[in-house]
């Protein structure tokens, strides 16, 4: 038998992990490379004086794709990780009413006749339509777009009439809802990927779309016990995981990437790697200057890139009785995705997210506290803001915030520990390029064949995965860019792996 491939993965993220995952379970060897204590990359966890924190994501999306990286390992997803249903999902905090959002639809019907004049008529049109263009649709998302020839497939000429290229989210919602409130409620999903709702392709209705037919899950310890979870099967796989081991560059000859040099010195030597890391910052700092064209530093700076963030986790000495997930809309929405995304500046007026998960899992805080994850998007790093002088102010005004829009008037006093992200730091610290945390916009022209491939094209031997590579950022759909990148991988040596027939997570989901 012939010795086993070695992969080399940069980055212990979810794409890196779930891409560890499949490949070690395909007899592979894998060695992953971090520069962080944990793994989990911007999935990993904060840990404060016994509060536990996820740093990223707190929504998860599309379950089943999990649940299937996990059956193609031959392994259960609930053996590893408590999933919790939310329902309600989250609560709409407008200026002048608060929507509670569900997905079991007999009580959406009914909050949306108590909130809104124009009622739920709508709403089974958009479950129903929107459910067209996303089976539609899904099939173009998990396939590889590495090739013209691989573009140019049946699905996508079957899709290309549900793609409504020239309409944005909020202009697709027109055809079942009219208030603008009630369209908001819709379509603020748009931030999920860092984007305005009013210039976020139509296609991503499958967002809401999503969330409103297959409803979304909390996982008891934090969304960062799933990296924990592909960790563990890594190592039972056999595979090898340094963490604490930055990479300082790619070892680049004749045009194919044949190892990594790492910061103590060492080099090691693999048949392919997947690089992980946040893809521009990746290709900025780790390829040496000379190697590329498309991607080289000059044209990675003209790319269009997501919002960016402002976090604030706080440790508390008591419990809100607060909704798990709730989203406070500026008083004036339209004014404020200006700001973040035109104007690229700071306003007074911003909408904000509260993640209050201890009402749901205790584990994440000692007895009688809590932990509260505030997200706030801000202009990324375009916007030359000086993070050193604003920090405070902007952490002051959060903290007004909390109390005047959702009556956390005390929660000054009751503030144990903290701790805080701004953009400037998710550029120094967490290696994300301009800190856009949603990496590349998600256009039209940075999408599919147009996103950097998940074979990537300007260098042999070389694989990516995670936000920066098809189909985009997002847990779901990162862990399709490692279910893509893996299969291209395993086909070009020539080793079988299990598949799973499309979309029969889909209907045993919704079932
Ligand atoms: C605040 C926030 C909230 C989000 N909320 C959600 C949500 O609710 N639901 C959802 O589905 N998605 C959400 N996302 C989006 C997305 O799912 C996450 O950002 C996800 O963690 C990105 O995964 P990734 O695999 O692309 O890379 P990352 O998580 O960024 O991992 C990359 C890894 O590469 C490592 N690395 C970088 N440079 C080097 C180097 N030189 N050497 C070694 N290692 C290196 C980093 O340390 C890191 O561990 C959110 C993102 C953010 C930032």
């Amino acid at each position: 038998m012939s010795k086993p491939k070695h992969i080399i993965i940069v980055g212990a993220g979810p794409g890196g992990l779930c891409a560890g995952m499949l490949l070690s379970q395909r007899g592979f060897n894998v060695s992953i490379f971090d520069k962080n204590q944990e793994v989990g990359g911007r999935n990993r966890a904060i840990r404060m004086n016994g509060f536990v924190f996820d740093t990223g994501p707190t929504f998860l999306l599309m379950k089943g794709v999990l649940d299937e990286m996990f059956e193609l390992c031959g392994r259960r997803s609930e053996d590893y990780v408590e999933f919790v249903k939310l329902d309600p999902m989250y609560s709409l905090v407008y200026d002048d009413r608060q929507l509670l959002v569900y997905s079991d639809p007999e009580r959406m019907r009914a909050e949306l006749e108590r909130v809104f004049a124009e009622g739920s008529e709508g709403y089974d049109r958009f479950i129903k339509n929107e459910r067209q263009r996303f089976l539609r649709l899904y099939p173009c998302i998990t396939r590889d777009y590495s090739s013209l020839a691989s573009f140019l497939s049946l699905d996508l000429i079957r899709a290309l009439p549900w793609l409504a290229l020239s309409k944005s989210v909020f202009s697709n919602l027109g055809q079942y809802f009219d208030q603008e409130k009630m369209r908001l409620a819709f379509s603020f999903q748009s931030k999920y990927l860092g984007m305005s709702p009013w210039d976020c392709p139509a296609l991503f209705t499958m967002l809401p779309y999503l969330e409103h037919d297959y409803g979304i899950h909390h996982v008891a310890g934090g969304l960062n016990r799933i990296s924990a979870a592909m960790a563990e099967v890594i190592k039972e796989n056999g595979g090898s995981l340094h963490t604490s081991t930055p990479v300082k560059s790619l070892i680049i000859e004749n045009g194919g990437v044949k190892g990594v040099k790492l910061t103590n010195g060492e080099e090691i030597r693999g048949d392919e790697v997947i690089v992980n890391a946040d893809f521009a910052h990746a290709m900025e700092t780790l390829v040496p200057p000379g190697q590329l064209h498309k991607y080289a530093a000059e044209q990675l700076k003209k790319r269009d890139y997501s919002c960016s963030t402002f976090m604030l986790y706080l440790g508390l000495d008591k419990v809100y009785d607060l909704p798990h997930h709730s989203i406070v809309f500026a008083r004036d929405y339209r004014t404020n995705i200006r700001n973040i995304f035109s104007h690229k500046q700071l306003t007074e007026d911003f909408s904000f997210y509260v993640q209050n998960a201890t009402i749901s899992d205790s584990s994440l805080a000692p007895p009688g506290k809590s932990t509260l994850y505030v997200l706030v998007p801000m202009p990324n790093n375009d916007s030359g803001v000086d993070w050193e002088t604003h920090c405070q102010n902007v952490r002051e005004q959060i903290l007004d915030a909390l109390g005047g829009r959702l009556g956390l008037t005390d929660i000054r006093s009751h503030i144990e520990c903290e701790k805080i992200i701004t953009p400037a730091n998710w550029e120094r610290d967490e290696h994300v390029y301009k800190g856009a945390t949603f990496s590349l916009a998600h256009k039209f022209s940075q999408m599919l064949y147009w996103r950097p491939h998940n074979r990537f094209e300007e260098l042999d031997n070389c694989y990516l995965v995670g936000g920066g590579t098809h189909p985009g950022s997002g847990l779901p759909t990162i862990y399709e860019s490692a279910r893509i990148s893996s299969d291209l991988i395993s086909k070009k040596h020539r080793v079988g792996f299990k598949k799973i027939k499309q979309n029969l997570w889909l209907k045993k989901a919704r079932a």
